[in-house]
Order: C-alpha cells, then sequence, then structure tokens
C-alpha cells in the first residue's frame, strides 16, 4: 500500500511538473573581456532558452548555465568555436531532480508519523506556514507570527516577530527566498527561527540581543514562486506576476527596488530571469517589504539570505561608489565569514556586491542601505556549484549552523553599535 501512494505521488507529480530530461548545466571559464562579451552576446539568443544560474559579468568568476538538451549542440560548437572553456557540473538535470523528489517524498512519509518538523528536509510552503504557527505556540514568550501583506498569488506573507517587549525597539531584519529556487535559504531561515526562538534564555549572547533588539525573519519572501517550484518548475526564480504585453510570467524581485532601479545589471526584458519589472516596487512581495521598514523606521540592520556561491555582500550593487561606511562593513563582512567557516571549514568571498560578483541596479540592500540601515548585508549559501540550487538536503542543517554564526555575529556589531 506504501508503494502504491509512493508511485502516485510520484507519478501524479510527473504529470504537472516540467521535466528537465538532458539539461545540462555547464561552468564556463573566462579567461578576458573578449570571452566575457561573446558569452553576454549568448545570453541575449532567446531561442537556446538558457538559464544562467551565475551571469557572465568580470573574468574573474566563473558563468554556470543550465542548457536544455536541444540547445546543447550548439551552446558546446558556439564555445568549443571561440576556444571557450567549459565543463559539465550536471550531466542531466532531471535526473538530480527525481532524487531530490525521492528523496522529499521518504523523508516527509517519516516526518508525518514523528509528527514533528524537520528541519533537515525540504517542505512545502504549507509545511512552513503551519511550522510558524507551531513556533509562535511553543515559544509565546518570544515568538509571534504577523502578516506584512500578500503576494500576487495573495498568498499571506509571513514575518516571525522574536521580541522581548518594549516599542519599537531597535531592529534586525532576515528574509529568505526572495528568488523561489534557492531552496536552501528557505530551509535554513526556518531553522534559524528556531535556534533564535530556542537560544532566548540559553545563549547569553541571544538574551542579551533580545533583552534590546526585535528580530523580524520573512523565511519565504516570494511564496507564488516558491508554491511554482514545487508544482510546476523546480528551476522557478521570479514572482508570478503576469506581464502586460507579454506572454512571460515574473518579475526578478531582486532587480525590482528603488536603487538604480532599470540600470545595468538588470534586464527590460520580461522574458529575462533579471527582469526588472514595469516599475519600482511593482511587486507586491518587495512593496510589503518596503512599507514596512518605513513603517517601523527603527530597523538597524538587514540581511537578505540568496543561494549560491558562498558570498556575503554588502551595498552597492549598483554604482562603483563605495558606500561611506566601507570599511565598517568591510571588516564585520570579515569577521562574520571567519566565524562561519570556522564550524565546518567552509569558504567564503566577501565584499561589495559590484566589486565581488556584478552590477545588479534595483536590488534589496542598495535600497535598505540608502534608507540609513547601515548593516546590510547579503548572503550567497552553499555551494560554490557542485549542486547549485539543488543542494541535497543533508546540508541543510550544516548550512544553517555556519550561517546563524555569521548572523550572530552581525548582530552582535548591530547591538554593540548603536547609531
Ligand atoms: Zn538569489
Amino acid at each position: 500500500m506504501k508503494l502504491i501512494l509512493i508511485f502516485s505521488a510520484l507519478f501524479g507529480a510527473a504529470l504537472c511538473l516540467e521535466t528537465f530530461v538532458g539539461h545540462q548545466v555547464l561552468r564556463i571559464k573566462i579567461k578576458n573581456e573578449e570571452q566575457v562579451r561573446k558569452l553576454q552576446f549568448l545570453e541575449t539568443l532567446e531561442h537556446l532558452k538558457l538559464d544562467f544560474w551565475i551571469n557572465p559579468s568580470t573574468f574573474s568568476r566563473p558563468v554556470d548555465v543550465r542548457v536544455p538538451a536541444n540547445s546543447l549542440q550548439a551552446v558546446k560548437v558556439f564555445l568549443e568555436s571561440h576556444r571557450i572553456e567549459y565543463s559539465i557540473l550536471i550531466k542531466d538535470l532531471q535526473a538530480v531532480l527525481d532524487r531530490e523528489k525521492q528523496e522529499m517524498v521518504a523523508s516527509q512519509q517519516t516526518e508525518r508519523s514523528s509528527n514533528t518538523f524537520n528541519y533537515g528536509i525540504y517542505h512545502s510552503l504549507s509545511s512552513i506556514y503551519e511550522e510558524l504557527d507551531n513556533l509562535a505556540s511553543e515559544y509565546s514568550n518570544v515568538v509571534s507570527k504577523l502578516q506584512i501583506g500578500q503576494s500576487y498569488e495573495k498568498r499571506p506573507l509571513y514575518v516571525l516577530k522574536f521580541s522581548t517587549g518594549g516599542s519599537n525597539r531597535p531592529a534586525i531584519w532576515i528574509d529568505a527566498g526572495i528568488h523561489s529556487r534557492e531552496w536552501v535559504t528557505q530551509a535554513s531561515a526556518m531553522w534559524i527561527a528556531k535556534k533564535l526562538a530556542s537560544d532566548y534564555g540559553n545563549d547569553p549572547s541571544i538574551t542579551s540581543l533580545l533583552d534590546k533588539m526585535d528580530v523580524f525573519l520573512l523565511p519565504v519572501t516570494n511564496p507564488d514562486g516558491y508554491e511554482f517550484t514545487h508544482t510546476t518548475n523546480r528551476m522557478w526564480r521570479k514572482t508570478r506576476s503576469k506581464n502586460a504585453g507579454s506572454l512571460c510570467i515574473g518579475v526578478d524581485p531582486n532587480r525590482n527596488w528603488d536603487a538604480g532601479f532599470g540600470g545595468s545589471g538588470a534586464s527590460s526584458n520580461p522574458c529575462s530571469e533579471t527582469y526588472h519589472g514595469p516599475y519600482a516596487n511593482s511587486e507586491p512581495e518587495v512593496e510589503a517589504i518596503v512599507n514596512f521598514v518605513k513603517n517601523h523606521g527603527n530597523i538597524k540592520a538587514f540581511i537578505s539570505i540568496h543561494s549560491y556561491s558562498q558570498l556575503l555582500l554588502y551595498p552597492y550593487g549598483y554604482t562603483t561608489t563605495p558606500v561611506p561606511d566601507v570599511e565598517e562593513l568591510h571588516q564585520v563582512a570579515k569577521e562574520a565569514v571567519a566565524a562561519l567557516s570556522s564550524l565546518h571549514g567552509t569558504k567564503y568571498t566577501y565584499g561589495s556586491i559590484i566589486s565581488t560578483i556584478y552590477q545588479a541596479s534595483g536590488g534589496t540592500i542598495d535600497w535598505t542601505y540608502n534608507q540609513g540601515i547601515k548593516y546590510s548585508f547579503t548572503f550567497e549559501l552553499r555551494d560554490t556549484g557542485r549542486y547549485g540550487f539543488l543542494l541535497p538536503a543533508s546540508q541543510i542543517v550544516p548550512t544553517a549552523q555556519e550561517t546563524w554564526l555569521a548572523l550572530k555575529v552581525i548582530m552582535r556589531h548591530a547591538l554593540e553599535h548603536p547609531y
């Protein structure tokens, strides 16, 4: 009976899930500016339906791209004819997705029979939302749940508030999953929520933090996209809003903020994965956070969690002009990364967005920094491309644990350096 259930679950899922049979993820090593330009040209060829996991920017960083089966030959010929070096990171994407799905079905069954949320596996949106309520009731002395708005498809945007009282205390904001396919971020955010709640009264540094400051945590910033990655297309990144005059769906919510909006490092093409949207804050998910931050008025640190690449970044992304606090932010990032690496030896790079990865306009933390939130950071969690967005569930807890150490450094710094 169990087997039948598993099979029907798999088969049912297969009926509507987009498949990626024969898709490969290539890692391209760029040697010079000329090759950057060649790859940027490749990016414009829409008929190839390429999905850049890491965009071509400078030749210091490799490019990762998902290539559909029927574009593989063309892309490989293109690269070889321009003597651009590449290797195959993932040989058959669907095989990896099948393993992920099988593992998830099996572990969720075990979870159901044990009746406790397993922080080491990936979950549907509804199980995550259920666990938010469980946390709020189990740790009602310190955790409450608020809704800050709703998504394009009218799903609630839930924030956990960690607070021991006071009114409008200085606060720290943490969000995850603004890009829906970055599954380790939503999962890590849930582990972090549990850790933060259970460490109050047990870990002196968290106790003293929550005695003076509040923490707001939004674990699923893009719930429509997240639901879509479970039901239809595991590789979905953007929101699910309709675009006037185009059949392509969705806006890149990390290009939709009012900071250098529409500049370089964002696309005006609705079919692009980095489409900035029709105007700043057009996405209700972004607008909800903007309103929350403005109404609150006392947020001192803002941390937005992405994957992958193992980076800790600070503003700016839209301009090469350094932020006035560059030295302090650089030092905090350095200490945070050292703490992170101390646990499992995971190596992180840190710096400003534009100097470390590429120019990106309309990004979250550029806007928050310009709002006066000095301690604005973005994480890019594990890994560096072995699995990319398809990080095995066995790495969720180690990822969350090491990230927690870095977060603690940033939070303590914000606590000890009031402004
Ligand atoms: Zn992202």
